[in-house]
């Protein structure tokens, strides 16, 4: 199996836990039979492992204008960490790797671009949609241990241009949508994605 696992969510959501709690299901179920013999590896790539630094993302202008788009607001320092990302992800892509992309992915297109790279390399796709409500996002935010945290306004900007995943649209789909109330990730819809997802050839159309 080779996969590619996309989170998404907001700011301080919780994806990183989540992320971890799934690849230790994972690991778990890789270390045993049957699957010990197919000699997976699970990683996590993130702006942390990446050294992307949080403020990449605190956009252009401020959050004045919420309305506006991720064309217009997006910066350049967004735009090289999600390069830096996709590099990442190109380079690590292996015949014996499930890869897990935690990160932001707030952008549809760029979500559309993961979706595309992994068709190519005709891995098993789904994405992880890690919900809970600004007002928690901000709260965890400013009690993280970790130090990398965002500044509040990073934070509200990056809530105001979050385009959410839909499971209508191919490139988000399977999609396992986690809120913050549940204990853990749903591992047997996720590893029935990424065990037996159809995997079409690329350029099947839709
Ligand atoms: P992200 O990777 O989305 O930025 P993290 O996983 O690092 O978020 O979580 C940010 C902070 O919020 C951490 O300190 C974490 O312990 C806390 N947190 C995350 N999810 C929950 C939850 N469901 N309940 C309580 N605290 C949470
Ligand atoms: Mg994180």
């Amino acid at each position: 199996t080779m996969a590619l696992i996309t989170f998404s969510g907001y700011p301080s959501s919780g994806k990183t836990r989540r992320a971890n709690q799934l690849k230790e299901h994972l690991d778990r179920r890789l270390a045993d039979p049957p699957y010990n013999d197919l000699r997976q590896t699970v990683a996590i790539l993130s702006d942390d492992s990446l050294n992307v630094d949080r403020s990449s993302y605190k956009g252009t202008v401020p959050v004045l204008f919420p309305s506006l788009s991720n064309d217009v607001v997006d910066s350049r320092s967004e735009k090289l960490a999600r390069a830096t990302l996709f590099a990442a992800i190109q380079r690590q892509i292996s015949p014996n790797t499930i890869l897990i992309v935690d990160a932001l992915n707030y952008i549809k297109g760029f979500r559309y671009q993961l979706y595309c790279a992994a068709r190519e390399f005709k891995l098993r796709v789904c994405t992880v949609y890690v919900v809970a409500t600004p007002e928690l996002c901000k709260r965890w935010n400013i009690e993280r241990l970790d130090d990398r945290g965002y500044s509040p306004e990073t934070l509200d900007n990056l809530i105001a241009r979050y385009e959410e995943p839909s499971s209508m649209v191919r490139w988000d789909s399977p999609l396992f949508t986690v809120p913050w109330s549940e204990s853990d990730v749903p591992i047997e819809l996720i590893w029935k994605a990424i065990t037996e997802g159809n995997v079409k050839p690329p350029n099947a159309g839709t």
